[in-house]
């Protein structure tokens, strides 16, 4: 008997030896099925023969080997178990959320790949008059006497049911394709002439083929990184090997992924949470055969299989949603940096806005820097304008001196956008008569009023009720909106504005499918239109006719306890301001604000993202925080908030032992109460990043004796980008 090591899809932090018989040959990433308690498990062969010695006569034996060759290459069990490893998350569950979801369940991977048919020696010696009677099958017959035909024809003109009949006939038998790898452009596909800063950019990306070297592409927005992006792969597809893109979100940007298959004449395919199961795994044998050339994905894409890996592009690398915020929380950008070392290949991260992470790298020339300080077609970047709040009447949250410039962009023919990041028509409804507000039962927040549906909804944790009639407090029927949300200002600005056309850009308005695409396409129609919506409008969108873009309301960003919350709001605010002006328009942003003097509001529009970075950063090293030092962060979960501080004091008692850690806390998180359940955090600061893994792993070994880990809900998340 052979023993193997089966890696799990269970929360354990432990291995899991089964027995094969030697009538096979079972391979490290090929799966099987086990029995596991009293259920049957999908697992993953992790190790052959394991080192350590036991008795292992009480081992189980494995129900099936589900696959005769791995499903999972090498390289892609070593960067799994180094993210196990680093994000301190069970091996099994991270290994097994690797594998396209019809595979997790087992499925045979023979039925998912494109097959052939064709006649058995039985088949070619038939008699012809055998099948008179049925002149389907005889057709059939007949098809395929000189080659074979591959499934996709085959289905164009002959019927599934005809097909098993010869099949159950023995006349005909299936035979699976050799996938065959993308056939490379005879030349690069040309593209536009490049400015010498895109041209220098793209030279580098060149000149790194071949071996792992991480490049930053720090560009404006305009700058026309997708250009470089491009221009880059196109030389790559000719010697025949595969790229992969990770855009933060792909729904949000179909745009981009036109512009590549636009230009090149390759299998262009993408990966992103919409997609069905069985279009998932299609993409992932398409990716692992190499007939796809590019992939275009979010963050998971960075965990298929490439025949022959060539690139790694991260647009947009400072996006907050590259980080996975529950279960296996890993940072897309940071698996890829490993990904790509593993794989010998570079990888270019491009953003307007790099987070300071990145820019520290760039900065201390671990990273190659290419700057793009200008915009490709020579516009020039929009220019802020602060509007003081202060002392002012506003009408539906807009100053009337933003109301006037709105009014003159309009009958100008040109696009004004209103950027405001509150969907629904109004946070909360209150009561005229003594102040009380709709608030969630289950969570420290307020309930958003949504008029057009007609509902109280939590946006924390997605609760949703009907709008009540009496207030919860006195019982008077007085209620009203309280603030504006997108919904809202909508509906104002069409009062106000009777003839503009105006589209809403949030989670709500383009719920259903084909919204988003069909917004899309009015803001390309020439004319006037107002643009209203949340940080939807900030990803990464070339809407050339917007000559305003008027953000409403900063202030509640201003002041946040998260160390990060500056450099978030830099980020958007520069991403927003950057719709303005990129056709042939000029353009300007008016920022709403009660504190026009905020250093941070000031930095901004003074000098632009790149300073502000470079002074947020030099801040970071003076508090020793992150990129600085490492954080991580344990957090806990339970209905008694005296539970979560006490695990998290145990934890904490524990942790000051460790002379490479600083604590904070423990302390409530942000939003103290979410979904019924209080919460709590501990941070823990550490200069070595092995030393934070040691103390890590330490820590996890005492959690895991401790009884009161089994009754909360505690999670550890490394590098955490949400504090
Ligand atoms: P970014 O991704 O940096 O925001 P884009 O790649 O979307 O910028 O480019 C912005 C605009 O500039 C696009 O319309 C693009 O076609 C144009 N553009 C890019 N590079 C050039 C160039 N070298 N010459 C002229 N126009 C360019
Ligand atoms: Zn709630
Ligand atoms: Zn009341």
């Amino acid at each position: 008997m052979i023993v193997v090591r089966v890696a799990l899809p269970v929360p354990l932090r432990q291995h899991f030896d089964y027995l094969i018989s030697p009538g096979y040959t079972p391979q490290p990433g090929c799966r099987v099925l086990v029995p596991f308690g009293n259920r049957k498990l999908v697992g993953l062969i992790w190790q052959l023969s394991p080192p350590d010695s036991y008795d292992t006569s009480k081992l189980k034996p494995v129900i099936s080997l589900l696959d005769n060759a791995p499903v999972l290459p090498v390289l892609l069990c070593q960067l799994l178990s180094f993210a196990a490893d680093y994000y301190h998350h069970p091996l099994g569950e991270v290994l097994i959320s690797a594998l396209p979801a019809l595979l997790r369940e087992g499925r045979n991977l023979n039925d998912y790949q494109p097959k052939a048919y064709c006649l058995t020696d039985a088949g070619k010696q038939l008699n012809p008059s055998a099948l008179k009677r049925s002149q389907k099958q005889h057709a059939l017959w007949q098809a395929l006497q000189a080659n074979g035909l591959s499934e996709s024809v085959l289905r164009q003109q002959h019927s599934r049911t005809t097909l098993k009949q010869l099949l159950d006939k023995d006349l005909v038998e299936e035979q699976l394709v050799p996938a065959s790898p993308f056939t490379p452009p005879a030349a690069p596909a040309s593209g536009l002439r490049l400015t010498n800063n895109q041209a220098l950019a793209v030279a580098a990306v060149v000149q790194a083929f071949g071996r792992f070297e991480r490049l930053l592409l720090e560009g404006v927005t305009g700058s026309g990184k997708t250009e470089v992006y491009l221009q880059s792969i196109a030389s790559l597809l000719c010697q025949r090997q595969q790229v992969l893109v990770i855009v933060p979100e792909i729904g949000l940007t179909p745009q981009t992924l036109a512009r590549f298959q636009a230009r090149f004449d390759v299998p262009v395919l993408c990966w992103h949470s919409a997609l069905s199961d069985s279009e998932r795994l299609h993409c992932w044998l398409q990716a692992s055969s190499g007939a796809a050339a590019i992939i275009v994905g979010t963050r998971s894409a960075l965990f298929l299989p490439f025949w022959r890996l060539g690139l790694i592009i991260i647009d947009e690398e400072h996006d907050q949603s590259l980080k996975q915020q529950d279960g296996f929380r890993y940072h897309a950008r940071d698996l890829a940096i490993k990904r790509a070392a593993l794989q010998h290949c570079p990888i270019l991260l491009g953003s307007a806005t790099p987070s300071l992470e990145s820019l520290h790298n760039a900065l201390t020339k671990r990273f190659i820097h290419l700057p793009l300080p200008d915009r490709a077609a020579g516009q020039a970047l929009p220019t802020f304008e602060l509007v003081n709040l202060k002392q002012q009447v506003l009408q539906f949250g807009l100053a009337s001196q933003t109301l006037a410039k709105v009014k003159h962009q309009l009958t100008l023919g040109h696009q004004v956008m209103l950027f405001l990041n509150r969907r629904g028509f109004a946070p909360a409804l209150s009561c005229q008569e003594c102040g009380w507000l709709t608030e969630c039962h289950r969570c420290s927040a307020f309930t958003t009023y949504h008029k057009q549906s007609r509902q109280l909804v939590c946006h924390h944790c997605g609760a949703s009720k009907a709008i009540p009639r009496q207030c919860g407090g006195c019982g008077s029927t007085q209620l009203k909106p309280l603030g504006q949300g997108t919904e809202q200002l909508e509906e104002n600005l069409q009062r106000l504005f009777t003839n503009i056309a105006i589209t809403r850009l949030d989670r709500d308005s383009t719920r259903r499918k084909g919204a988003l695409n069909e917004a899309l396409e009015d803001i390309h129609q020439p004319g006037a239109r107002l643009i209203v919506g949340t940080q939807m409008l900030a990803k990464g969108h070339h809407f050339p006719n917007v000559s305003l873009v008027v953000i409403v309301d900063v202030d509640a960003a201003l002041y946040s306890s998260d160390f990060r919350a500056p450099e978030q709001l830099a980020q958007l605010l520069t991403q927003v301001a950057g719709r303005a002006g990129r056709g042939s328009i000029g353009g300007n942003v008016l920022l709403q604000t009660q504190y026009p003097d905020h250093t941070l509001l000031q930095d901004i529009i003074q000098n632009g993202y790149a300073s502000f970075a470079r002074s947020a950063l030099s801040e970071r090293k003076q508090t020793r925080l992150p990129p600085y030092q490492h954080l991580a962060l344990f957090s806990a979960e339970a209905h008694q908030s005296e539970q979560c501080q006490q695990w998290l004091q145990q934890l904490a008692d524990c942790a000051s032992q460790h002379p490479a850690l600083q604590l904070l806390g423990p302390i409530p998180a942000p939003m103290e109460r979410r979904a019924g359940k209080y919460r709590w955090q501990l941070q823990l600061y550490s200069p070595a990043r092995s030393n934070m893994h040691l103390a890590l792993d330490a820590l996890l070994q005492h959690i895991s004796s401790w009884p009161l880990s089994r009754r909360i809900k505690w999670q550890l998340d490394v590098d955490p980008t949400d504090l």
